[in-house]
């Protein structure tokens, strides 16, 4: 993943923006965030190495767009046609854009934009039930591919259910303010929003915690880097398990199963992905929905203020707001995590496992050498421009790594480009190699917790 910010500097147009990180960040330097002009990223995309390569490889998949700013910012009028046209140009990364003004979407359109550009998500923020209510219709009825709502900073509760229903949202994110003035955000307000989302079959996340979190009565003062793992925590997301229309005449082939989930059958036997979970949290079936009970996990108190100036944390250097920008290194593990999840839905993918005899290979020469077996057959058989049999170089047994290489699509170049983005047709970088290598790995940590 990766976040391209083509122009900084915004207005404040509604109650999320109160505390808008932009403004936070730029007063801390002396800068005015409200003078918006064009960064020297503003053409990223089309960017292009020494090598002839574009900067931003295909491997970096969805490209946050205009974490600094507001893409369709009155100010921008004039600029967003060329980053449209760079966003048209780049069909191999999937841009979101994430926005508080949806009613400016329709404003300097590609001409060709028709139903929307496959590879652009749109997602309109909703703090609140004023702004969903003007904003969501909006949303609804744009002409946009991919759809989702975020209600960060989360500042009351939201009745959105009726928007949902209409099929045409994809997925909600929620979370909390961040900042030493943070409003509040309440828990039971996230488990209202992830019904709506269960009654409707809309995949939900919630986010972060924000850095004023109440529970069961108590609030918490939460570190900002904390805040991701503390709502990982919960394990309350939730993926609605597709069903293809077609699914049983004819049956899609496994491997075309849609990662992004859309609206279809809803299985009610899998519905939510706490059902097995070792989780505290625990999940019973009430009805057509799912009823959260005896959810207590720990959070840390902090009892001083966060002081987010003076950390010398990285996290703090990458550009975040409470539109739902978070640093990288945390995408990295949510990518991992949303990755895995999606395997989980694959019939194909999740079928593979390790057995007895692949386990009691790894207990034997340990988990470091299936590591370093895992790097050979990557270097060897995936990495070159054009790998030898490509397609067939990694058999369906015989080492644990070739499991995990089929379980994580990782088993050959196409699949590397429908499971991870890595575009085919030339070699694969250190970088990538090591990202493989990494799933790969996590998978067989997984398969071995399962003992
Ligand atoms: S919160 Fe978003 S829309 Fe509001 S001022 Fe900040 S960047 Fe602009």
């Amino acid at each position: 993943m990766s976040i391209w910010n083509p122009w900084h500097g915004c207005t404040k147009i509604s109650p999320g923006c109160l505390h808008c990180y932009v403004y936070r960040r730029d007063d801390s330097v002396g800068r005015d965030a409200s003078t918006i002009f064009k960064t020297n990223d503003f053409d990223l995309p089309v960017q292009k190495a020494k090598s002839g390569e574009y900067k931003l490889s295909g491997t970096d998949g969805t490209v946050f767009t205009c974490m600094t700013s507001d893409f369709f910012v009155e100010e921008a009028d004039a600029w967003r046609p060329e980053a449209w046209a760079y966003i048209r140009e780049r069909q191999d990364l999937n841009f979101t854009i994430i926005t508080k003004r949806i009613d400016r979407f329709s404003i300097g359109l590609p001409a060709d934009w028709g139903e929307g550009y496959p590879n652009v998500t749109i997602a309109s923020t909703c703090e609140n039930q004023d702004r969903a209510d003007f904003r969501l219709p909006l949303l609804i009825n744009a002409p946009i591919q991919h759809r989702a709502v975020v209600a960060e900073p989360f500042l009351e509760p939201l009745e959105i259910e009726s928007y949902l229903r209409s099929g045409q949202i994809d997925e909600v994110v929620c979370g909390g303010e961040s900042g030493e003035e943070a409003r509040p955000l309440y828990y039971e307000w996230i488990l209202s929003l992830r019904d709506q989302c269960i009654k409707t079959g809309t995949r939900f996340s919630f986010r972060q915690t924000g850095s004023l979190f109440v529970m069961n009565g108590h609030a918490y003062h939460i570190e900002r880097k904390f805040q991701l793992a503390q709502a990982q925590k919960a394990n309350i997301n939730f993926i609605p398990v597709y069903i293809p229309k077609d699914f049983m005449n004819p049956p899609l082939p496994p491997e075309e199963e849609p990662i992004h989930a859309t609206k279809a059958a809803i299985s009610p036997e899998s519905t939510d992905q706490n059902r097995n979970s070792t989780s505290p949290a625990t999940a019973e079936i009430v009805d057509s929905g799912i009823h959260i009970s005896g959810i207590n996990y720990p959070i840390e108190e902090i009892d001083e203020e966060p002081d987010l100036t003076a950390s010398s944390d990285e996290n703090q250097d990458a550009p975040s707001d409470e539109a739902g920008h978070e640093n990288h290194s945390a995408r990295e593990e949510e990518q991992i995590r949303s990755l895995f999840e999606h395997l989980q839905q694959s019939r194909f993918r999740s079928q593979f496992h390790l057995h007895k005899e692949e386990r009691d290979y790894i207990a034997k020469i340990g988990l470091s050498k299936i590591e370093s077996h895992a790097r050979d057959f990557i270097r060897t058989k995936l990495a070159p421009k054009e790998p030898f049999h490509d397609g067939k170089q990694t058999p369906m047994h015989g080492h644990p790594v070739f499991l995990a290489q089929h379980a994580t699509g990782c088993c050959c170049r196409e699949c590397l480009r429908k499971w991870h983005h890595i575009s085919p047709g030339r070699p694969l970088t250190e970088e990538e190699q090591d990202y493989i290598v990494h799933v790969i790995m996590t998978w067989i940590h997984k398969e071995l917790a399962k003992q």
